[in-house]
């Protein structure tokens, strides 16, 4: 099984304490013309899933920005990635509804289909 990950800020998630929120499928469209796909529900860790249920929608950003660039390879400016974050982010802003629930285990353990990348 795939470790399962937060959708916002990437922390590994822990059955029982995996949040989802329904969210429409929806797409960006990326500066050379390439079409990035989201779909299915989202993921949230616990401090991520608080932070949507209060509308922080700024930290939230900030939040997948600093695990960003924890992970990356080079160097990457901190208002980059709070920008690319919150573009993402924004998507799911509009397209999300309902409140969230805990996973069931099927859901916890289904495979992540996530989307794709399609250039133009
Ligand atoms: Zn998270």
């Amino acid at each position: 099984m795939q470790q399962p990950q937060c959708d916002f800020c990437g922390a590994a998630l822990v059955f029982g304490s995996s949040w989802r929120f329904a969210c429409d499928d929806f797409s960006i469209t990326k500066p050379d013309g390439g079409v990035q796909e989201y779909a299915e529900d989202w993921s949230a860790c616990p401090p991520c899933k608080d932070l949507i249920v209060a509308g922080e929608r700024d930290e939230l950003a900030q939040r997948a920005a600093r695990s960003v660039i924890q992970s990356a390879p080079v160097g990457v400016p901190f208002e980059f990635a709070v920008q690319s974050a919150r573009e993402i982010q924004d998507g799911f802003w509009s397209n999300r509804s309902g409140s969230p629930r805990l996973d069931t285990k099927e859901e916890f353990e289904a495979p992540i289909r996530r989307g794709g990348y399609r250039s133009r």
